[in-house]
This record gives C-alpha cells, sequence and structure tokens, in this order.
C-alpha cells in the first residue's frame, strides 16, 4: 500500500505540517514497546505518525482512514509488554502525546484526564489538590488513554481494584469516527448495559480514548510499609490469604526476592539491604490515620510471626520511598536477563500452589524462575530467563497450564496485545473468543483500529 499519496496533505490539513512525521528516523521510536525478546515483534515501517490535539481531529482522521481502509494504532507511552502498539501493517500511528490536559473537581473528587498525560505527570497533579489516584502500574511514563483501555492495575489493586473500578466516564472516538461521550461524574448510571466497561479492558481494539473521568480518593493521612522476609517461597505466599482474611486492609501487599531487588537496586545506583533474614519478602503497605496506621502494623507484624515469617521491619518517609523506587524497577532491570515476563492471576488463596508449581517447573527445567508482583490479588510475574529462550514458549505454557488449573487466568494486567494471541486461542473459551471478535466487528466493520490485536 502506498500510504504516501495525498494521504500526507490530508493529515497535514488536519493536525498542522508539523505534527505529521514521516522520515524514518522520527518514525523509528514510534515502532516498538517494551516486549521481551521471546514475544517481540516485527513492526511494519511504512507508517505515518501524527499527534492530534483534540478528539474531533481524531475523528477526521479515523474517519479517513476508515474510508480508505487504512490501519491506526493509538499510541500512549510505548510502556506496554505485550506489543499492543506495535504497528503490524501499513498504516497510520495516532499518538496522543500533545493531549495533556487535566481537570479536577474537588466538590465531586472526580478528574478528567486527556490521553497523552502520563501517570507520572497525572499523579503530580492529583496529590497537590489533595487526592489520590489509587491505579499505580509500575511505570509512570504510562498514558492515562492507555491505563484506561488496558485496565491497568498494579500494587494498590488489592484494596482499590483495578482502573475499571475508578473510571466513570469516556469520550471515545469509534473507529468508524463518530465521536461517542458515555457516563460523566457519576457514582451510578444504571441507564443500560455499560460501554464504559466495555471499552476498559478491550486492549483499544473498540475506540480511541480522547477522555477519562476517573474517581479520586482523599490522600490518606500516613502510611508506611513493613517489609516481611520469610525462609521460601511457599510459606511467603501461603501467608497472603489469612493476612487479608484477618481484617488487615493493606494499600499494597506485594511479593519481591532479595535478589531481585538487590539487581533492581543496583540497576539504580542504589544498594538493598543485606541483613534481610530470608531470601523472599512480602511488603505490606499500610495507609490512614496514623495511630491506625501504627496498631495495623503491630497486629500485621504478629500475624505474619504466627505465619512463619521471620523479624519484621518498617519503611517509613523518604526509605519507604526508595523500597517503592526498588520494587517499580524490578521489571525494567530484569529485563536484559529474561526471555519473557508473565502476568498470571490466580485466586490469592491459590498462592502458595502456585509458588510450588513455579518452583516444579523451574526444577523440571534445570532452571530459576524469578518472580514478583502483587500477591494480595493472586497477579504474580514469572520472569523466563534469557538462557531459557530456547525452552522459554514450553516453560511459558506449563506456567499457564499450572495458573489455569488453579482457577486461574494468562493475564492479570498486561493483556493480551499481539504477544499473547496464540495463548488467547489456546487457553480461552472458543465461545468467549466468538463473541469478542462479534464486537469487535460491531464497532469496527472495516478492522481497522489496531488489527492484529486480540482478535482481529
Ligand atoms: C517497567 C514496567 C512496569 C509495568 N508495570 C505495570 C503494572 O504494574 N501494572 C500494569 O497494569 N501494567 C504494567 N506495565 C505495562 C504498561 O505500563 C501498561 O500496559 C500501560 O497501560 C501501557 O501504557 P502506555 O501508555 O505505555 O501504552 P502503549 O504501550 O503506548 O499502548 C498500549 C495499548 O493501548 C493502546 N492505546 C494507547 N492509548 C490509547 C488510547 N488513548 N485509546 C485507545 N487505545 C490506546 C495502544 O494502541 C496499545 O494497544 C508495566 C510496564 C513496564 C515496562
Amino acid at each position: 500500500m502506498n500510504l504516501h499519496d495525498n494521504l500526507v496533505s490530508e493529515l497535514e490539513n488536519i493536525v498542522g505540517k508539523d505534527y505529521v512525521l514521516t522520515k524514518k528516523e522520527q518514525i523509528e521510536p514510534y515502532l516498538y514497546d517494551e516486549t521481551f525478546v521471546a514475544t517481540s515483534i516485527k513492526p511494519s515501517t511504512n507508517c505515518i505518525v501524527v499527534k492530534p490535539i483534540n478528539a474531533e481531529q481524531i475523528s477526521k482522521i479515523v474517519k479517513l482512514a476508515n474510508d480508505s481502509k487504512i490501519p491506526v494504532y493509538p499510541r500512549g507511552g510505548g510502556t506496554g509488554v505485550v506489543a499492543a502498539s506495535v504497528p503490524t501493517k501499513d498504516g497510520i500511528i495516532i499518538s496522543l502525546e500533545r493531549m495533556k490536559k487535566v481537570e479536577i473537581d474537588k466538590d465531586n473528587m472526580m478528574a478528567i484526564v486527556e490521553p497523552g498525560v502520563t501517570l507520572e505527570e497525572f499523579g503530580k497533579i492529583v496529590t497537590s489538590a489533595g487526592f489520590i489516584f489509587p491505579p499505580y502500574p509500575a511505570n509512570e511514563q504510562a498514558s492515562m488513554g492507555a491505563i484506561t483501555v488496558n485496565n491497568s492495575g498494579g500494587a494498590r489493586a488489592v484494596k482499590h481494584g483495578v482502573m475499571r473500578h475508578h473510571v466513570k466516564g469516556l469520550e471515545v472516538v469509534l473507529p468508524t469516527g463518530e465521536i461517542l461521550n458515555l457516563g460523566g461524574k457519576l457514582i451510578k448510571d444504571n441507564v443500560t448495559s455499560s460501554l464504559i466497561q466495555l471499552i476498559v479492558g478491550t486492549g483499544g481494539i473498540l475506540g480511541i480514548v480522547t477522555k477519562t473521568t476517573v474517581k479520586l480518593l482523599p490522600k490518606p493521612e500516613y502510611q508506611l510499609t513493613l517489609l516481611v522476609p520469610f525462609n521460601n517461597r511457599h510459606d511467603a505466599f501461603s501467608a497472603v490469604a489469612p493476612i487479608l482474611s484477618s481484617g488487615i486492609e493493606p494499600l499494597s501487599l506485594e511479593y519481591v526476592e532479595n535478589k531481585c531487588m538487590d539487581i533492581s537496586a543496583k540497576d539504580l545506583g542504589e544498594t538493598w539491604y543485606t541483613d534481610i533474614p530470608g531470601p523472599v519478602l512480602l511488603l505490606i503497605q499500610l495507609a490512614g490515620k496514623k495511630d491506625v496506621v501504627f496498631n495495623e502494623a503491630e497486629k500485621a507484624s504478629e500475624f505474619c510471626i504466627e505465619h512463619n515469617s521471620l523479624e519484621p521491619r518498617i519503611a517509613e518517609g523518604s526509605e519507604e520511598n526508595r523500597v517503592w523506587k526498588i520494587r517499580k524497577n524490578v521489571l525494567a532491570a530484569l529485563k536484559p536477563l529474561s526471555s519473557d515476563v508473565l502476568d498470571v492471576t490466580v485466586p490469592p488463596a491459590q498462592m502458595g500452589k502456585l509458588a510450588d508449581e513455579l518452583d516444579r517447573i523451574a526444577s523440571k527445567y534445570n532452571t530459576e524462575i524469578p518472580a514478583y508482583g502483587h500477591a494480595g490479588d493472586g497477579n504474580i510475574h514469572p520472569h523466563i530467563l534469557r538462557k531459557d529462550l530456547e525452552n522459554c514458549e514450553k516453560i511459558r505454557n506449563e506456567i499457564y497450564e499450572a495458573t489455569l488449573s488453579l482457577g486461574g487466568v494468562i493475564t492479570g494486567e498486561h493483556g493480551i496485545g499481539k504477544a499473547r494471541v496464540k495463548e488467547f486461542y489456546k487457553f480461552v473459551d472458543p465461545k468467549v473468543i466468538e463473541l469478542i471478535s462479534g464486537i469487535k466487528k460491531l464497532f469496527d466493520p472495516n478492522n481497522i483500529l489496531n488489527p492484529n490485536t486480540i482478535v482481529g
């Protein structure tokens, strides 16, 4: 397909000459995301990048593309790990990077945020207004538009849920170019089945999000993190469900391994503790009124010791921030050592069994499977090492099979994108796939929006 006949000038008419990129070196940074080596996908390089400023411009671009059946690829921060934003056909990459407006409504405790705002930028604005925005994927360069359509999660999902629990309204450009407004600053909306909930979590194949209305929460008075060491994975994972059913409500409940934290700390030029008396840890973050937080910390410490933990310690203030900075960097720090990162989720009470399965599979392939993640919601990220690239598919499939046998699913937050389509077809009920494909056709009859992603 020759994309350049007339198309460039038509796009320039819509967004302005400065916001259409056609040169190879300009386009290159928009062709890849953070997908690991085992599942990386070769992009089509015959693409044009456009940078619209509002929904009206996007609508015109999409109408133009739909009329000529040209694929369009929305792009946020490019931090996805399942090649979702990678263009696999000649087409138009719509970069949302210029759409940066944020409106905070303090009275309704809501924000309306445009898709190009990064999580880091949004976090700063929300915090300075006295609120928190709980969804917290570990990459702060992720964009709010992508966090919306990917239903991103992160460490705080154990207490506050994932993105879909916070989205109250959407402005979306459909693949046919119409602009759709859904919901608003509403706590209740029972008019019909929720199209918001359909669009959130379908990975950007049904529409391009141009505004998201999200619920905010008041900033807690105080917070701290307990570092709770254990002698092995099984004990740490097995303590999760009892902690949660004890009445303690952590803001985050993460599982980490000292080795991974050490690699991550070194990657940042920091140091990880050398005196932690066990190879693995739970990080239990507590937030709320100061006296309540300290009471809960005491209760949680005693409770963990009853469940085979070693002596916990507390990180507060800047030390707590340092611990979380190191935790958030683990995926990136392990990437050069890894073939793939998985994102499996099981019911929290099955975590101990999942730990045993990871150990069994690692020993079968005479290797290690480092893991970390959101233990409180049963969502763990096992890494398949770079040295196991040849066996990567077998190891991955065995982990997926073990996960499904424990009542789990193959992804809790990273999604299917383009990198996990084969596994989507292998591990998901064909009827579900048929229904999702039908919904995709209804929204996008010409399959122009992000083709080869999930279905289509
Ligand atoms: C170090 C690291 C840590 C991570 N930690 C987490 C974590 O804790 N939790 C988690 O959930 N994820 C995590 N991720 C994955 C990633 O950050 C999320 O999937 C995030 O939502 C991607 O945002 P992005 O802006 O980079 O999206 P991109 O990679 O640019 O795009 C992702 C998908 O969204 C689509 N898209 C982008 N913007 C729009 C829009 N406005 N409308 C419609 N579709 C759109 C794209 O077409 C693509 O399909 C992590 C990734 C890394 C590299």
